[in-house]
This record gives C-alpha cells, structure tokens and sequence, in this order.
C-alpha cells in the first residue's frame, strides 16, 4: 500500500492536532480551515474514496459519522448546526485520495462567504 499523507498522520508519522481517535479513526484540524470550526475525520485504515467502500465498511462509515456528530457537541457547535462533507474524486474536489468526513461549523454556512 502506497503511503498517503493521512495514513501518516495515523500512525503519527506526521504531526496534526487531533480533536479525537479511537482505535478505528482519528479526526484533526484541517490545516487550511473554511470556516472557525474544520475538521477531518479519517479512517485509520487507508481507503481511498467513497467509490471504494464495501458493504463490509458499513460500520466504520457509519462510526464516522457518529464521529462527527459527538465532535460537534463537544466543540459546541451542534446547537446551530454544521456541514458534513465527503468530497470524492477529481470532479468532487478530492485532493487527498483517503476517504475523509469534513466537519465545517461555527458560522452561517449557508452565506455567500461560505461557497461550500
Ligand atoms: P479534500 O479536498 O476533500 O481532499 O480535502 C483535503 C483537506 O485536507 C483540505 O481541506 C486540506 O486543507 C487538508 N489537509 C491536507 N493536508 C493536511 C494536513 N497535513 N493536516 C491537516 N489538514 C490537511
Ligand atoms: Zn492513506
């Protein structure tokens, strides 16, 4: 398996400032965050994209999500609501090619600065 920015940030290889991990998933701040609250939520294990999940990850997708919702209470964002957000190949805007769940609040999303 080729070696992907995330993964290293699973295995620590590389540093980011993680908000959660368990033993399955991992979520962080988004180095280039859109809105005051972004974070991404990984899977430990490498999977590229939405396109290569199976039925058998039915479970770890379902885990990120709850993920994000449990993230957003303790940032205290989830009163107001949030985006979630999978982004999935070229088209989709995909530039790291390990699937990730964007967590995007802390502000009216739905305004003109926040094209997302
Ligand atoms: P996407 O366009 O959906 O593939 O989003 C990739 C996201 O990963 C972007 O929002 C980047 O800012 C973010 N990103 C890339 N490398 C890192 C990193 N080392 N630490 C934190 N966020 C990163
Ligand atoms: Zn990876």
């Amino acid at each position: 398996m080729t070696e992907c920015i995330f993964c290293k940030i699973a295995k620590k290889e590389i540093p980011a400032e993680t908000v959660f991990e368990n033993d399955e998933l991992v979520a962080f701040k988004d180095r280039n965050p859109l809105a005051p609250v972004h974070i991404l939520i990984i899977p430990k294990r490498h999977i590229a994209s939405i396109n290569d999940l199976m039925m058998a990850d039915a479970g770890l997708a379902g885990q990120m999500i709850l993920a994000a919702k449990n993230i957003a209470k303790d940032l205290s964002i989830s009163e107001k609501g949030y985006k979630l957000l999978f982004r999935v190949g070229e088209w989709g805007g995909q530039e790291v090619p390990h699937i990730h769940l964007h967590l995007i609040g802390g502000a009216r999303l739905y305004e003109d600065i926040y094209p997302l």
